[in-house]
């Protein structure tokens, strides 16, 4: 059977740990990222895209590094226990290098999906499987999607 193809939306703390499941499970994943970054909210910038719910420039997390760290990939001894948003940053950046996460994400993409017939109707039946097609990648000659897997935040203007 035909590898399943999994459409991660967003490339921030939950799509990154999503996309490196799905490569542990042997899916086929790509993620979608509308900014041009990883990191999602924690990604402070001055002016982030209009839309982009940003931190400002002071924010320290309120959760210890003990609890907020990927299970598989712990933060680093010499890192502050609750972290300064840079830290946060420096950390994601680390683990997306350590399991070589880039190469799967594509930048300046928003995917904009319709919203699952249950969701809207409430209940009922399950929908079918959702074929999403974007523009295929040079060298790529298909690029349909199997699932969509949202990771695409609570605080955008997203979707
Ligand atoms: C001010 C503030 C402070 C917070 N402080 C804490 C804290 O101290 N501790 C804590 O644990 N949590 C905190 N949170 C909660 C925060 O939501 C999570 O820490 C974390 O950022 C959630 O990660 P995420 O990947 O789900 O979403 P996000 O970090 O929001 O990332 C979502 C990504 O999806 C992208 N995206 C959105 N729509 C689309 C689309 N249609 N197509 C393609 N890409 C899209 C966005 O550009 C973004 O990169 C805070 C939230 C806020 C607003």
């Amino acid at each position: 059977m035909a590898a399943r193809r999994v459409a991660i939306i967003g490339a921030g703390a939950s799509g990154l740990c999503a996309l490196k499941c799905c490569l542990d499970e042997g899916l086929v994943p790509t993620c979608f990222e509308r900014s041009g970054d990883i990191g999602g909210l924690w990604r402070f910038e001055e002016h982030p895209e209009e839309g982009r719910a940003s931190i400002y420039r002071s924010v320290i997390i309120n959760t210890s590094k003990e609890m907020m760290c990927f299970s598989d990939f712990p933060i680093p001894e010499d890192f502050p226990n609750y972290m300064h948003n840079s830290k946060i940053m420096e950390y994601f950046r680390m683990y997306a290098q350590h399991f070589d996460l880039l190469r799967h994400i594509r930048f300046r993409v928003r995917l904009l999906l319709p919203l699952p017939r249950r969701l809207c109707e409430g209940g009922g039946e399950p929908d079918p499987p959702l074929q999403i097609h974007v523009p295929p990648w040079p060298g790529e000659a298909d690029a349909g999607f199997h699932r969509p897997h949202p990771a695409s935040g609570c605080h955008h203007a997203h979707l």
